[in-house]
């Protein structure tokens, strides 16, 4: 470690092989080596010790929307990133709606990337997006450096981005999976939705019968039966319906090649608890019973499924009414991701490490990052955070980096306190105070 700039020590340092006592080394932004706690700090380089907090890698949030540019009275890179920042996320992918222009064409990643560029706190990928009539599109999309694409089997919620029939999918996916790109999708199924009961109004009970779990179990469904014919590559987006979960078991056991993706909302709060009219809890899928998480830790526990992502999806305050037909669906909780999940999961017996795999690790390798992110390993970018894990704080929305404050988890006090969040061996936000943009734009690696 001769020739280390930094060197970051903690008693608690989350590595592939187990959280032990180490000094990480760090030249040129990336990790040299992860070396015995005590092991001398080479001349001219500075130390960092955070003591008992834990150092882990920074996350890897595969599923945001940023709705920059063209909604970015609802969120924004700037905006976006910061929150990533002080949630100790150092890498989010963008997600192709809700932008005006969505990114569904090079040119309009070209737009998503200027944009992007001199805003970035944190590092930034972006997803394409699959619409009916794109098509022709998607390779030079792909070599463009999208990590994948997303299509909707539902409405959308934003006309701009129509969803995939069985047709269209069945074509869209022919094309990725001749050029070996991954599809990552938006399960629920047009059909039982417009047959599940619609009532509108303030109650919750409502809103989730109006998105019943059949709707996301035949979706995967059909994804499933299409990506084992096609023998392509799949994602289930924000799984909720843990009813989905057996078919996906045996999809896998026969080799299909599906990987799966919860939130921290559907992991930490229940549909009994959602307050009649409190629609900064809808989403969609929704939100389901407490009988239904406790199936979904069970997935995670056991490797069904994969990685735990925020689904940012905000917008301003004004849309979110009392209707819960009506207001915008999505949930905001990028800056409070990590606390949310890491405070339930330790309720439920499972480890930081646990954490560390399902946010970073996983993610990272889903969109083929893992050579750079996701690990405190020799060769990857220095990213971390360093986190207090047994601190609590109660969540203020005014304390929010996000450029609208309407959080559903407002008021709820939760463990694991960020104290200083690094990129590439800088220490880019810490106690509520950002450095200039230092993020990078990331493509796919070919
Ligand atoms: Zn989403």
């Amino acid at each position: 470690m001769s020739d280390a700039q930094l060197v970051l020590r903690s008693t608690r340092v989350i590595t592939p092989e187990g959280t032990r006592p180490a000094s990480v080394a760090v030249t040129g932004g990336t990790i040299k080596a992860v070396l015995p706690h005590d092991a001398p700090v080479p001349s001219g380089a500075r130390l960092e010790d955070v003591g008992d907090d834990v150092l882990l890698p920074g996350l890897v949030d595969t599923h945001v929307h940023v709705n920059d540019p063209g909604r970015t009275e609802w969120e924004g890179f700037w905006t976006a990133t910061r929150a990533a920042a002080a949630g100790g996320i150092t890498t989010l992918v963008d997600m192709p709606l809700n932008s005006l222009p969505p990114t569904t064409t090079v040119e309009h990643l070209r737009v998503k990337r200027a944009v992007a560029a001199a805003k970035a706190h944190v590092d930034v990928g972006f997803w394409g997006g699959a619409l009916p009539d794109n098509v022709k599109d998607l390779r030079a999309l792909h070599e463009a450096g999208v990590f994948g694409f997303k299509a909707f089997l539902s409405p959308s919620g934003v006309d701009e981005f129509p969803h995939l029939d069985q047709d269209q999918l069945a074509r869209s996916l022919a094309e990725i999976a001749d050029f070996g790109g991954l599809l990552i999708v938006h399960a629920e199924d047009p059909d039982h939705l417009a047959a599940a009961p619609r009532h509108g109004g303030p109650r919750y009970a409502d809103f989730l019968a109006s998105r019943p779990r059949d709707a996301e179990d035949t979706a995967v469904a059909t994804l499933i039966a299409q990506a084992k014919r096609l023998h392509a590559r799949v994602h289930v987006l924000h799984l909720s319906s843990s009813d989905a979960l057996p078919q996906i078991r045996a999809a896998r056991a026969e080799g299909v090649r599906v990987t799966v993706e919860t939130c921290p909302h559907y992991l930490t709060l229940t549909a009994e608890e959602v307050p009649d009219g409190a629609s900064e809890f809808k989403c969609c899928p929704p939100i389901r019973e407490s009988a239904n998480q406790d199936l979904l830790w069970q997935a995670l526990a056991d490797g069904t499924i994969d990685c735990v992502v925020t689904d940012h999806s905000p917008s301003t305050a004004d849309l979110k009414t009392a209707d819960f037909a009506t207001a915008w669906g999505g949930i905001s909780g990028l800056q409070l991701s990590l606390a949310a999940v890491w405070t339930e999961a330790r309720r439920r017996g499972h480890g930081l490490e646990d954490v560390v795999r399902w946010m970073s690790t996983r993610t990272a390798e889903l969109v083929g990052l893992d050579h750079r992110k996701g690990a405190i390993a020799v060769g990857r970018d220095a990213d971390f955070a360093v986190l207090a894990p047994d601190e609590t704080f109660t969540v203020d929305p005014a304390a929010l980096q996000h450029r609208n404050r309407v959080t559903a988890y407002a008021g709820r006090t939760l463990s694991g306190v960020v104290r200083s969040t690094w990129l590439r061996g800088e220490r880019i936000a810490a106690g509520g105070e950002f450095t200039e943009p230092k993020g990078q734009l990331l493509s796919r690696t070919p």
